[in-house]
């Protein structure tokens, strides 16, 4: 059976790297990946998954930092001029992007693969030092760009989704895979939570190209250490007024701002772990001559567990409100992200090693290391574990031209089939017949 996943990945490696071209071409940031899922739902149809989307995967009052309708108007227009099915795209409006695939294999466990499918908001760079430059697959989308990987990741879940068909009679139970929307700035997971996709679920696997496996046959089995995080936006609303003639009619939602920028980095630490804040962006005001009656500050906070993360939020909106009744303007808070930390199971990262040991590729395998960062998986994972289930999240090694999230990012694709080839075995592991 081994040789034979092997030659059945080996057989496909061809048509994932056009996957993956196809999607790094139509790049689509969060909440308007149109083109994106009309395809993997056109592909996922032809190997006789059945198929949720729309509402019944994202639950619209979860949905986080979701752009303008206008905007996504537009976005479904661009879709559908870049070959997405207009049908499937209208049944999408809102936002409501991403695809939830099921095949049921008879009684057994419950287990769920999630691939992120989002992009970034960067302008590709188009210079011949860039390999999607000068082979002809770079970003045809304007400030949109696959500079996470999550093209890749994409490919990997559509990979994974045709071999496991094609092994259907040697699985049991059910095999979900989740292509998530909205990765990017934490917004997606937590919409999915909310529409019950992972309620049943026994086992998920996530992962990553890159991040710490850095090099080509690195595999990290676990992560650990999600930092939870939210993401909020704060908009003062003041009054202006001539600054010369009446500057007391006028209402400073700058200076309100301000305040709350410099007490936010003031939040006294938490003792039971690490936190963090930060203030972004800031802008305010209209002229020189006028009192100031707006502003607007982007900050997030992260915590090394979801207690400490929702100390800091609790503590920020405080301070933003106490600001704004000093210098007597309004404010309004919005949520446009967040996750919850989390950890890996490591029995599960163990079978994960298993799988990798038999897949060629993989030549550095590590076992677990610890995250520092924010990833909605996490939100995913935790509540699977919350549920009794469990999961785990690693990180395929692959060399890149430059880091994540820069606009030269690219990486090495031979990883495709390899991340493939070890969701494959992984899944065979945990929901094969012949355990
Ligand atoms: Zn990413």
């Amino acid at each position: 059976m081994s040789v034979a996943i092997n030659e059945s990945v080996k057989k496909i490696e061809d048509k994932l790297i056009q996957y993956r071209r196809d999607f790094h071409q139509y790049p689509e940031p969060a909440w308007t990946e149109f083109r994106t899922t009309s395809k993997i739902i056109h592909y996922l149809k032809e190997w006789g998954y059945s198929i949720k989307f729309n509402s019944d995967i994202i639950a619209e009052e979860a949905m986080m930092g979701v752009p303008s309708e206008a905007h996504l108007e537009k976005c479904m227009q661009r879709a559908i001029e870049q070959g997405a099915d207009p049908e499937l795209v209208q049944l999408m409006k809102g936002g409501k992007t991403g695809v939830v695939a099921e095949l049921d294999c008879g009684p057994g466990p419950v287990i769920a693969l999630r691939f992120d499918i989002d992009s970034n908001d960067i302008q590709e760079v188009e210079t011949d030092d860039h390999r999607p430059y000068r082979e002809h697959f770079s970003s045809k989308n304007p400030k949109a760009m696959h500079a996470c990987g999550h093209d890749g990741h994409a490919t990997i879940g559509l990979g994974t989704a045709e071999i496991l068909a094609s092994m259907k009679d040697q699985l049991s139970g059910k095999i979900r895979i989740i292509f998530q929307p909205g990765e990017e700035g934490v917004r997606g997971a937590r919409a999915m939570v909310e529409a019950g996709v992972v309620d049943d679920v026994d086992y998920i696997i996530g992962g990553h190209i890159g991040f710490k496996a850095e090099n080509n046959g690195d595999l990290i089995c676990a992560t650990n250490k999600f930092l939870a995080t939210t993401k909020l936006d704060v908009i003062f609303t003041g009054k202006p007024a001539h600054a010369g003639a009446a500057p007391q009619e006028g209402k400073n939602a700058l200076l309100a701002a301000a305040s709350a920028a410099l007490n936010l980095h003031a939040i006294s630490r938490h003792g039971e772990g690490a936190s963090r804040i930060n203030v972004g962006v800031f802008e305010a005001g209209q002229g020189r001559n006028i009192i100031p009656p707006n502003a607007l500050i982007k900050l997030e906070t992260r915590g090394e567990s979801s207690t400490i993360d929702q100390y800091m939020v609790a503590e920020a909106k405080r301070i933003v409100q106490a600001a704004a009744t000093m210098y007597d303007v309004t404010c309004e808070i919005k949520v446009m992200g967040g996750t919850s930390s989390g950890t890996s199971d490591l029995d599960i990262a163990d079978i994960v090693a298993e799988s990798a040991q038999a897949i060629p590729y993989f030549t550095n395998i590590v076992k677990s290391m610890d995250f520092g960062a924010a990833e909605d998986f996490a939100h995913l994972l935790s509540t699977v574990q919350e549920n009794g289930g469990k999961g785990t999240y690693y990180m395929l090694g692959a060399k890149r031209a430059a880091g994540h999230h820069d606009d030269h990012f690219d990486f090495n694709e031979e990883v495709l089939a390899a991340g493939v080839e070890l969701n494959v075995r992984t899944v065979l592991k945990v929901a094969g017949k012949a355990q």
